[in-house]
């Protein structure tokens, strides 16, 4: 209120009462752009009135910075899914989504808590798992899963094809980067490798698969393989070598024993 008998040149004066804060001085003053005179309402309601515009100036501020901070959450999050590579089929899956109907869907949903629950210490030990069963029966779902998990605890992680993985390497022959791109598949702190001794799967396609596992325990960092193999049949597709890799560290393997749920 000081401001304003400051600016505006204050003609008359008279007591006025305000119907909530009792009696004021009204000053009769003339607005200067209009030249119109006008009596001043009373300085508490004014002083409410600006507060009230400054607080709803600050929500608003809050608000749109709060705004701006999720989206650069949600960028921040897409970007590291990206990275993570997950198929976009996949990309809603999360753990909560898993289907548990069955009790075999209960007893690798169990086992997928328990090893997400012990991340760090999986993380530590390269503790690696190893999906089994028919196709349709949620493995992939359930290893997505357990990357979103990973990733939200700030670790990275990464999804691939073990037909992605082996054209790489070829590819690196020719680019002649072949540790750089294994390092590209070793330097995640979980990889999930899908389709496993798919039934193209070469010789040389079992050497190379060989030589990620045997990087990857050599940094011991641990994966997840899955594969529509039975348990026998993954036991003869991989070599004894890798076997004793993926056993290090106390490594699991979780079967998918029940009929496909893909419509
Ligand atoms: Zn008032």
């Amino acid at each position: 209120m000081m401001e304003l008998s400051k600016q505006f040149v204050s003609l008359q004066a008279e007591k006025r009462t305000c119907e909530k804060h009792g009696e004021y001085t009204s000053s009769l003053f003339t607005i200067p752009t209009s030249g119109e005179k006008a009596w001043s309402t009373c300085p508490t309601c004014m002083q409410e009135k600006i507060k009230k515009e400054d607080a709803d100036n600050v929500r608003s501020l809050v608000e749109e910075r709060n705004r701006i901070r999720e989206e650069a959450k949600r960028e921040a999050m897409e970007r590291v899914l990206g990275r993570a590579a997950i198929p976009p089929r996949f990309a809603d899956r999360t753990l909560e989504s898993f289907t548990t109907e069955l009790e075999g869907q209960q007893r690798v949903m169990r086992s997928a808590m328990r090893y997400v629950n012990n991340w760090q210490a999986n993380k530590k030990n390269g503790t690696s798992m190893i999906f089994c069963g028919r196709p349709g029966t949620g493995k992939t779902h359930l290893a997505v899963g357990i990357i979103k998990k990973v990733l939200e605890m700030g670790d990275t992680a990464m999804f691939t094809h073990v037909l992605e993985y082996t054209r790489a390497i070829k590819q690196s022959w020719a680019d002649r980067n072949e540790l750089e791109v294994i390092q590209q598949f070793v330097s995640p702190d979980l990889l999930v490798i899908d389709e496993v001794g798919h039934q193209y799967g070469s010789d040389a396609e079992r050497l190379m698969l060989f030589d990620l596992i045997n990087a990857r325990y050599m940094a011991a960092k641990p994966m997840i393989l899955i594969t529509n193999l039975e348990l026998n049949g993954l036991r003869e597709y991989l070599d004894e070598r890798a076997q004793d890799r993926l056993r290090e560290g106390g490594g699991t393997a979780l079967v998918f024993d029940w009929i496909s749920q893909r419509k």
